[in-house]
């Protein structure tokens, strides 16, 4: 199979077995990345068992043009039902640096891990082989410091997907810390740990493909180079590429682009990674402290990596803390956390032990700060709702700010973020343009004609109405899940605006081509989009077969509909293009619920779903090639 390793490793950890399955029984209809991990979750996951269930699935998947060199195609992907959301739901995260790469180079697609090992275990995988290997050495050790140990053991030479102490202790928002610090959210390194999985070893290896057409390849590739294509590396003026004398580039494998993606060293010589949203979560606090070239934001990035925990989660539970101190919630006392050294280093690492190893309020807040909050009651669940979404992550790309992102927030279990970037990355570059900066292209125009481009019709880049929205919507989730079976990079693709096309309107076949030249089968970009549509719809299956209630759930949160919006960081003037392309304020608006509910009844139409419930029925889900999904949920009376 081009582009393909051909072979899906399977582990059940209670009976130490690993079996391989042919990728090719899954590649037809669900292409790999996202697609195959939802297959390979709907047949193997009761739907009733918990996240920490043993019977739990957890599953780390590549794309078929992981190995694609120069287009960055090497992100990799962990599934599996996350404790984090309530109810526990079927989530994925996505990941970057070498991992995944090296896991295909080791001869697998994907690798489906189930059980439970009665001792904490590591597999090291290598020559066709599944070890077992002994990990109570590493019990309690970081994420980190267990990769370290594991290369004075094997050398240099091995990859390593590790959990930290919040992991083993099943926190909800541990995480996956794999090789270049990469980390993947949703708190699937709790399930890891609830298997008692310390670590995933495969050997660091040269990831060759072998693809169809070599030379049409190169000069696709070439052709998405002269496009101008440009990896987001500043939102709204404020830089996500922290540049200095310490850091330097750390690209994914095979990557060519001068991404976010960099390393930090510290005075004290300690490097790690340091970029995007976990190079500045801690920094406003920090800055307040210790001025604005101090280590410590770095050092708190490496503190949650070390902990496997998860900053964006842990960004939440500090500005939770902090509204709760001003109400005069909490404090010291009732805590037992330093919180009157608020924005130090020494509170972080407190609270970042205590959540870890569960002690005192950190076991409140291990279970999640929404249970926290709502085990206090009253103004603590009022200062928590503001900083929340819907799937109760760090509240962005609200949608009283930008209504193209209401039915993506109100039809997922987590925040979309690659969805939600297609549209920030509209944004973030018209909001360049209207700032007058260098070279900035994206008009209000050019935004409209990407729009009727990319979302259906130029109306869908009006900020200021829901016209246009459920179409976009559609549009957005088929491209993006496509995508993410491929997986491509979301820093780089889709291509929607180009510095060096006439019309600066970007290319959305160019993913269906470059997926036809290395795995020889035919593309094109409606074929690819319908596979899309395939796996979003086999994964609204599996949320309706874990209980989600259709139109029930899909909401968004009640603030949005009544709290007007006043400031949002990214875009701290909240404007947007409105009609025909003219810059508005969104400052006071809320979400008009009468124009959602109307909005959301347009997008089930689009879908084939029940406009009334939101679940799709058995002809919609047959025409997708869907029969044995609609099967199983007519069997268990879910579809209309
Ligand atoms: S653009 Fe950056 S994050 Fe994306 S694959 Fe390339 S190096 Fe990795």
């Amino acid at each position: 199979m081009f582009g393909y390793a051909g072979k899906i490793l399977k582990v059940n950890l209670t009976n130490q077995r690993a079996e391989e399955l042919p990728t090719s029984d899954y590649a037809e209809r669900f292409l790999g990345g996202k697609g195959l991990a939802a297959k390979l979750y709907w047949d193997e996951m009761p739907p009733k068992a918990a996240a920490a269930d043993p019977r739990s699935a957890v599953i780390f998947s590549t794309g078929p043009l992981a190995g694609a060199p120069g287009i960055g195609a090497s992100r990799w992907m962990v599934s599996g039902k996350s404790p984090v959301s309530d109810p526990e739901h079927f989530v994925h995260c996505n990941l970057g640096g070498r991992w995944g790469n090296d896991l295909k180079a080791a001869g697998y697609d994907a690798l489906m891990i189930t059980g439970r090992s009665e001792r904490p275990v590591y597999l090291f995988l290598h020559d066709g082989i599944c070890e077992f290997k002994d990990a109570n050495g590493l019990r309690g050790k970081g994420a980190i410091r267990t990769r370290r140990i594991l290369k004075v053991e094997y050398g240099e030479g091995i990859s390593v997907a590790a959990v930290g102490p919040a992991g083993e202790s099943g926190a909800v928002m541990a995480n996956v810390i794999a090789e270049d610090d990469a980390s993947g959210s949703a708190g699937l390194g709790g399930v890891m740990g609830s298997k008692n999985l310390k670590a995933i070893v495969v050997p660091q290896g040269k990831l060759k493909i072998q693809m169809a057409y070599p030379e049409h390849f190169k000069q696709l590739a070439a052709r998405y180079r002269a496009l101008g294509k440009e990896p987001i590396t500043a939102v709204a003026g404020v830089p996500m590429r922290i540049m200095g004398p310490n850091t330097r580039r750390a690209p994914c494998p095979l990557c060519s682009f001068d991404c976010i993606r960099r390393t930090y060293e510290s005075k004290e010589g300690d490097a790690g990674k340091f970029m995007c949203q976990s190079a500045i979560f801690y920094r406003p606090m920090a800055e307040a402290i210790y001025g604005p070239d101090s280590d410590i934001p770095f050092r708190a990035t490496k503190l949650c990596d070390e902990y496997g925990l998860d900053t964006m989660a842990v960004s939440v539970i500090i500005g939770w803390l902090w509204r709760c101190i001003r109400a005069g919630i909490l404090n010291d006392q009732n805590t037992g956390l330093p919180l009157s050294k608020f924005g130090t280093i020494e509170f972080l690492d407190t609270l970042l032990h205590k959540i870890s190893l569960r002690e005192g309020f950190g076991e409140l807040l291990a279970k999640g700060v929404h249970k926290a909050a709502e085990s206090l009651g009253g103004k603590a669940v009022s200062a928590l709702a503001p900083l929340v979404s819907k799937a109760g992550q760090e509240n962005t790309y609200d949608a009283r700010l930008y209504p193209n992102t209401a039915l993506l927030h109100a039809t997922e279990p987590r925040n979309p973020t690659p969805q939600l970037q297609e549209i920030s990355r509209v944004i973030f570059k018209w909001l360049e343009w209207r700032r007058g900066e260098d070279g900035a292209f994206v008009s209000g125009e050019v935004a409209r004609r990407i729009a009727a481009r990319f979302w259906g019709s130029e109306i869908a880049a009006d900020f200021t109405t829901f016209e246009g929205k459920a179409l976009a919507a559609k549009m957005i989730q088929d491209r993006e899940y496509a995508k993410e079976c491929l997986i491509l990079c979301s820093f780089v693709w889709p291509v929607m605006e180009a510095r060096f096309t006439p019309d600066h309107v970007g290319d959305p076949t160019l993913e269906a081509q470059v997926l036809t030249a290395v795995t020889g089968r035919e593309f094109d970009e409606s074929s690819l989009n319908r596979v899309g549509e395939r796996v979003f719809n086999l994964h609204r299956a599996i949320l309706l077969r874990e209980g989600h209630r259709g139109t029930a759930d899909d909401r968004l949160p009640e603030l949005w509909f009544t709290e007007p919006i006043k400031w949002d960081m990214p875009n701290p003037n909240l404007e947007v293009p409105g009609p025909n392309g003219q810059p508005v304020s969104r400052k006071g608006a809320t979400v008009d619920r009468s124009a959602f509910e109307q909005s959301k009844k347009e997008y089930y139409r689009l879908r084939g779903w029940d406009p009334e419930t939101g679940i799709p029925p058995e002809a919609a889900l047959r025409a997708l090639d869907l029969g044995d999904t609609a099967e199983n949920l007519s069997q268990r009376r879910i579809l209309p």
